[in-house]
């Protein structure tokens, strides 16, 4: 734009450069003085120029004055309506030229200068007026007709100076003299005024393009050059007029062109560019716009309205809107159409299209009434609200279902404005927990905390306050209006604001009151069921007690059954003994007494394993497990089992890598028990030279597998699943075997104690296979090889008093007689001991203080104070606290033995008696094996 301006302001610069070069060259050229005196300017040639002028100033004039709008700009105006002045001055001036016929009064130069010179003044003027203020909006009141006046009359007064008072005016030319001082001052007056506009003009034409103020500068300037030619003429005729009159022409044409620019192109063309603005926003606008006939026509439609629908905008245009209006809709169209007579507007207002392909589209019209040349037309907009109606309706549908989950449910929905307290919703579920309508509650919020029971009341609304700051739950009574009481759970939520403040509060409450009884009911059961178990628990206490007390009585049974069935054994046995040492029974009767004895062992050896059953089943022994080398356990057996191999004639033998230890988490005396019971039945139930072979081994499971395998006489596939079942000989009674048919119940019931398996597998005639599976010991190696976990342990011999008197007294204190009989026999068939007796404990303490003997065997079954007892009182004597104790007892129980070795027993020796071993136990003790 800029551009534009500076170029076309160039042009002109360059134009008027050019006109004042001309007018210089003609003002310096050496002829002009010459060219002066020719006839260059004849009267035509002037009648020409000045009609020339006269029609430019009055078409300016025409153009204006038509085209002003009193609201307009009064600049053009005064331009215009001066030109009129000036154009009737002109005429005047034209017409009183020399030359010219008589005009009211003779034409002179001075007559023709006079109008002139008023002409070319009120053009200065008009000139400076206009560019003071350019184009500015009028703030004057005067309307186009009162300028018309103004100009008029101002040229009818210088008209009537003009023809009748000429005189009045100075002399401006003289014949022969040429122009008089006061003219050419007049021009230098001129030319001075129009100096200010076509500075002004200059100045705006470099920043505005918006009028042609180009023009007007121009034609200042041109002006002023004519001016200048006007002081330097002499003779009418001459260059200086004609170059004057010129200038002038050309001054007028930029005028012309500036007027006509401003007047008429401009603002056709700022129209034209209206128009256009106004069609593209027409036809851009998103929006459908349509103009229509009243009858429906449309005349004008915009591509969006054309796409509503789905037609082209011409194929739009042959129709009605009643043809893309679906019927129903007609009434609703009918009252819009009246609206639009009534209000000259109607909408805005939804209804559907049909669309070209033939569905529905929901559109929201609105419009008014426009007209035009007469005619009245409907001029609307049209929005597709296709995805609103969508959204609209999803937002609709979640509505409702959100309306039938809170209407439906049994718990009541409620929503609170916080800062008023008013009930915002609340379902109907209200009205049949409460029995109130929620009207009411709507009414009257405070109804809710109204129906709260007293006793709940409070802290039911010490919650309430806390509402707005977390979750709230609370349980809490109502009454209802017909005075019954219903539980309700009442639970709600803060819902906050942008500004994180909470709002409203959400919440949900439900009739708990079923519950509350059920729960009640619960708790009573709850109680009852405890006060049951209690009762159970005291009864299974007692029964527990029972059951120890009974426990504890079989244990004292056992024990003393043990006890009383060895002491009569003691004697058969230990008799049975003596009597075979005697070498004066014959063969015969040594054969009967060896019987009694045979007898008697196989009856111990009964009662011992019975009693082992009894004590397995019972519970009421103790499984003490340990690291056990299995190698070392086996040899040890075997070796235990020499004779009996021997007596059976069994080869035995270990198959197993020896050198690598293998270490089980067994008891040891129990495992040794094992290993010992099925060594026994491989001899027993074997052929003479049989063999045994032991294989170990471990297995994939991290176990200890002891394999023995016989070629004895093998068991039915009949009888191997009842080989564990106690005093199941499997037949085995009516041989020759001894036996009792619960070694392998015991064995098996050990076994299984100690976390392992036994099992087996044999062939009638072939022989047997007994395996035993045992755990490995996993625990970190200790130092040293296994260790025995027996405690009982043999007494060291180092004990023994290092000078050992020839002969040793023995002092036996026991209560029942065939025992101190048969104690006497066998220690009075060695002469190195003296036997001394005692039959009650005070006897045996009295003896034991006064003869201090080298040893004491003690009876613990003594009457009124036991062997322990007995035990306790010697060791609190300095005299008979040394003195070497063994037990002699019958109580073969474990524990018991135990007790008796912490007390101070030397050893103790078992009942029933074995000669032998009592002997070689005395005398390792005295020192004298
Ligand atoms: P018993 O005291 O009779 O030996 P066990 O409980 O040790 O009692 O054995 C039960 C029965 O199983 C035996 O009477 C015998 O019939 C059978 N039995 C045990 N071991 C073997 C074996 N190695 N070979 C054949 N039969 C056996």
């Amino acid at each position: 734009m800029k551009t534009k301006t500076d170029n076309s302001l160039v042009r002109i610069n360059a134009t008027l450069l050019l006109l004042a070069a001309l007018f210089l060259v003609a003002w310096k050229l050496p002829l002009s003085g010459f060219l002066q005196d020719i006839v260059l300017m004849s009267l035509p040639t002037h009648m020409f120029a000045e009609t020339f002028s006269i029609v430019i100033s009055i078409l300016i004039f025409a153009l204006v004055f038509s085209s002003h709008k009193e609201d307009y700009r009064w600049n053009p105006i005064v331009l215009a309506c001066s030109f009129l002045a000036i154009g009737l001055l002109d005429f005047a001036h034209t017409i009183s030229y020399g030359g010219m016929p008589a005009w009211v009064t003779p034409g002179s130069p001075d007559k023709s200068i006079y109008f002139w010179l008023v002409a070319r003044y009120i053009a200065a003027l008009a000139l400076f007026v206009t560019a003071i203020q350019i184009w500015k909006k009028s703030t004057w009141a005067l309307n186009r007709y009162w300028w018309l006046f103004i100009s008029l009359a101002v040229t009818a007064i210088a008209y009537w100076i003009g023809l009748y008072h000429l005189d009045l005016f100075p002399r401006t030319f003289i014949e022969g003299q040429g122009l008089t001082n006061f003219k050419v001052g007049a021009e230098y007056g001129l030319i001075a005024i129009l100096l200010v506009p076509a500075y002004l003009f200059y100045k705006q034409a470099k920043s505005t393009s918006s009028f042609d103020v180009q023009g007007l500068y121009a034609a200042t300037v041109i002006t002023i050059l004519s001016e200048l030619c006007f002081t330097l003429y002499a003779n009418v005729t001459g260059l200086f007029i004609l170059l004057g009159h010129i200038y002038k022409v050309i001054a007028y044409i930029y005028l012309f062109r500036a007027i006509f620019l401003f007047v008429v192109r401009d603002p056709y063309e700022k129209l034209y560019q209206s128009q256009e603005y106004n069609r593209t926003l027409f036809e851009t606008a998103t929006i459908g716009l349509a103009v229509a006939k009243q009858d429906g026509t449309l005349l004008d439609i915009n591509q969006a309205y054309a796409d509503i629908i789905g037609y082209d905008i011409e194929e739009v245009k042959k129709l009605t809107y009643w043809q893309i209006t679906p019927h129903e809709y007609i009434s609703q169209e009918q009252l819009q159409l009246e609206s639009l007579e009534r209000n000259k507007s109607y909408g805005p207002y939804e209804k559907e299209y049909v669309h070209k392909d033939g569905h529905r589209v929901p559109v929201r019209l609105s419009g008014r009434m426009i007209e035009q040349n007469d005619e009245q037309f409907i001029w609307s907009s049209v929005e597709d609200i296709t995805l609103e109606t969508a959204s609209e309706q999803a937002r609709n549908e979640s509505e409702q279902h959100l309306r039938q989950l809170a209407e439906h449910i049994r718990e009541v929905f409620w929503l609170k404005d916080v800062k008023t307290n008013a009930i915002k919703y609340i379902s109907p579920a209200y009205e049949t927990i409460w029995g109130k309508t929620c009207e009411s509650l709507y009414a009257n919020p405070s109804t809710l905390l109204e129906a709260i029971h007293a006793d709940d009341i409070e802290r039911v609304k010490t919650s309430i306050n806390l509402q707005t700051q977390g979750p709230y739950d609370e349980e809490y009574r109502i009454i209802r209006p017909d005075g019954s009481v219903r539980w309700v759970r009442d639970q709600s939520y803060p819902i906050y604001d942008n500004t994180g403040t909470a709002y409203r509060v959400a919440g949900i409450v439900e009739d708990v009151t079923d519950e509350k009884f059920a729960q009640d009911l619960l708790e009573q059961r709850v109680l009852d069921r405890t006060q049951d178990l209690h009762d159970k628990e005291v009864e299974l206490i007692s029964a527990k007690e029972e059951a120890e007390r009974a426990n504890l009585a079989k244990s004292q049974f056992l024990s003393k059954m043990s006890h009383e069935l060895r002491t009569p054994l003691n004697a058969i046995l230990g008799f049975s003994q003596l009597l075979s040492m005697d070498s004066e029974l014959n063969v015969e009767q040594k054969e009967s007494v060896n019987e009694i004895h045979h007898g008697g062992k196989h009856l111990l050896e009964l009662i011992n394993e019975v009693l082992d059953l009894a004590k397995i089943e019972a519970g009421n022994y103790e499984i003490e497990s340990g690291r056990v080398d299995v190698h070392t356990v086996l040899n040890e057996c075997l070796s235990l089992s020499t004779p009996m191999l021997k007596q059976y004639h069994i080869n035995a033998s270990i198959n197993s890598d020896s050198s690598v230890a293998l270490f089980a988490n067994a008891d040891i005396t129990r495992l040794k028990q094992v290993f010992l019971n099925l060594i026994s039945n491989a001899c027993k139930y074997n052929h003479p030279d049989g063999s045994l072979n032991i294989t170990v081994n471990t297995t994939e499971t991290n176990r200890i597998r002891i394999t023995f395998k016989d070629t004895g006489i093998g068991i039915s596939t009949e009888n191997i699943t009842k080989i564990f079942e106690p005093f199941n000989r499997l037949s085995a009674e009516y041989s020759s075997i001894e036996g009792t048919g619960i070694g392998l119940t015991i064995t098996k019931q050990l076994i299984e104690s100690m976390g392992g398996t036994i099992d087996c597998n044999s062939k009638l005639g072939e022989g047997s296979v007994f395996w035993i599976e045992i755990p490995v010991y996993e625990a970190p190696e200790t130092s040293g090889n296994y260790t025995s976990q027996r405690k009982i342990e043999a007494p060291n011999t180092t004990d023994t008093p290092a000078s050992v008197k020839a002969q040793h007294s023995i002092l036996y204190i026991e209560d029942n007689p065939a025992n101190l009989k048969l104690v006497k026999k066998i220690i009075k068939q060695h002469p190195e001991f003296i036997f001394l007796s005692a039959i009650t404990p005070e006897e045996g303490i009295k003896l034991a203080l006064s003869i201090q003997p080298d040893l004491i065997l003690l009876d613990i079954n003594l009457p009124g104070m036991n062997g322990y007892e007995v035990m306790e009182h010697l060791l609190q004597h300095d005299k008979t606290k040394d003195i070497m104790v063994i037990a002699v007892t019958a109580n073969a129980m474990t524990k018991e033995i135990e007790r008796g070795m912490d007390i101070g027993f030397r050893d103790y020796i078992t009942k029933p008696i074995n000669v032998e071993n009592f002997i070689t136990t005395i005398q390792k003790h005295l020192g004298q094996d």
